[in-house]
């Protein structure tokens, strides 16, 4: 039979088909799951590394050596990647003690990382000290005392950037929207609060201010999003320096660069937005008289999604008269939890036959008790998808593995690195035992 599929239907280069196998970082996905077992992550190295190094060059070819790209940790999180960004220059985020444990076991310099998270706990605070982390990203005002109160204890002065809220809706979806004045996350310029945070904070003996950061949202195709951000921040600098005679040293404009889910989605140039965000800046602190920041960037899924892919074998196939086929996996919401909770869209093929017309509409299930335990609806795969084959999630790099979970007490799938022909574990495959050893 004729493959029905083109290059560019396969969403990203490091995925081909090859002898009817879906390949993924050149390497047969069949003969990694025959070898790992599913459900099986997948973790292509040099992807990741190839976008580290497009925002870390776009950064430094528009900025000089002033800016800097912090990878969200939160997208993955597990020693190896630490490892890897490390490698690659890069800062971090880092949002709880388990993130930081992880990093700093992992060799991270964490001078180079940015604690975030809206309510840091008295814990957190010490432990975070105590560890190193450079930057503090404080949500709010009780914060900056419970920080400040902390390095006056350790007889130290704290690096600190306050989380504003530049009041912008990306018009994304609601849940990963986080720049409107009407939200959890930092301090509203629009209402004063930012002002008011911002002296507060200059009068802190503990703290350090050293600028600004926002954050807008999340899968932002738009890069005049961003532009909209930095007017909004920068004009409050200039604010800020006019009330204060304080200069923000840094700007961190936080993440949310999209990827492509669907051979639909566009392609997003990171280096052109960068160019684009960076020649903005530019002009308007030249309007401002302001000296430019030091900018900092916090891509997370655009530095993992698509270096990820999950592999599962069919079990059930359940045909219902006129309605869709439910083609249920090894795996669900407990390794990919996205459909469940926003909907999100994923490519998925029969990794096993893919020289087979992808045509029939089917939903995959995972094995969860729960009706909503659905990985994706009407996708279409081969009308032959039957008991053993092999299914792959593509682009499951992000915020997968981050927030899978042991419903169920189903154990979590291992990672496996893809690099140069060579596969390894990168966090080994969780067993029953695993499940319960917290249990007393
Ligand atoms: C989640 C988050 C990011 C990363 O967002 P992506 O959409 O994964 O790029 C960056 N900064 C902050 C503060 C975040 O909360």
């Amino acid at each position: 039979m004729e493959t029905t599929l083109e290059k560019r239907d396969l969403l990203c280069e490091n995925v081909s088909v090859y002898a009817g196998r879906l390949c993924f970082a050149g390497q047969d996905t069949v003969l990694l799951a025959e070898k790992y077992g599913t459900p099986l992550y997948l973790m292509d190295e040099d992807r990741i590394r190839e976008r580290c190094r497009t925002y870390s060059a776009a950064l430094r070819e528009a900025f000089g050596g002033r800016a800097h790209a912090a990878y969200a940790s939160k997208a993955a999180s597990f020693k190896e990647i630490y490892r890897i960004t490390a490698d690659e220059g890069m800062f971090v985020d880092v949002v709880s003690c388990g993130e930081i444990y992880t990093a700093d076991a992992a060799g991270f310099p964490l001078e180079r990382a940015l604690f975030h998270s809206n309510n840091k706990t008295d814990r957190d605070v010490a432990y975070a000290m105590e560890r190193g982390v450079g930057y503090f990203v404080v949500d709010n005002e009780e914060e900056l005392f419970a920080i400040d109160r902390e390095a006056a204890a350790r007889g130290v002065r704290q690096k600190v950037l306050l989380r504003l809220t530049p009041g912008i809706d990306p018009h994304t979806f609601a849940a990963v929207t986080t720049g409107k004045v009407d939200s959890k996350f930092g301090s509203a310029i629009e209402t004063g609060q930012a002002a008011e945070i911002t002296k507060t904070a200059l009068s802190l003996k503990g703290i350090e201010l050293v600028g600004y950061h926002c954050h807008i949202g999340s899968q932002v195709f738009d890069p005049e999003v961003y532009l909209r951000a930095a007017d909004v921040m920068l004009t409050f600098i200039a604010q800020m320096r006019d009330e204060t005679g304080f200069v923000a040293e840094v700007l961190d404009l936080g993440g949310g660069f999209a990827v492509r889910y669907l051979e639909s989605d566009p392609e997003v140039d990171i280096a052109g937005n960068i160019r684009k965000i960076a020649e903005f800046i530019k002009k308007v602190c030249a309007d401002l008289a302001l000296p430019v920041p030091e900018i900092i960037l916090e891509p997370g899924r655009s530095i993992v999604a698509d270096a990820g892919m999950t592999l599962y074998t069919v079990g059930t196939v359940k045909t219902i008269p006129e309605f869709v086929k439910y083609v249920s996996v090894d795996g669900g919401m407990t390794d990919n939890v996205r459909y469940a909770m926003y909907k999100s869209p994923y490519t998925l093929f029969a990794a096993n036959k893919m020289d087979e017309e992808h045509s029939v509409p089917c939903s995959v299930v995972g094995r969860c008790c729960e009706s909503g335990d659905i990985i994706q609806e009407k996708v279409p795969l081969p009308a032959t998808i039957k008991r053993g084959d092999v299914v792959a999630c593509l682009a499951t790099g992000a915020y997968n593995y981050s927030m899978a979970s042991n419903y169920n007490r189903v154990p979590r799938p291992p990672i496996v690195m893809l690099k140069g022909g060579e596969s390894r574990i990168a966090v080994r495959r969780e067993t029953p035992e695993d499940v319960a050893s917290l249990d007393v």
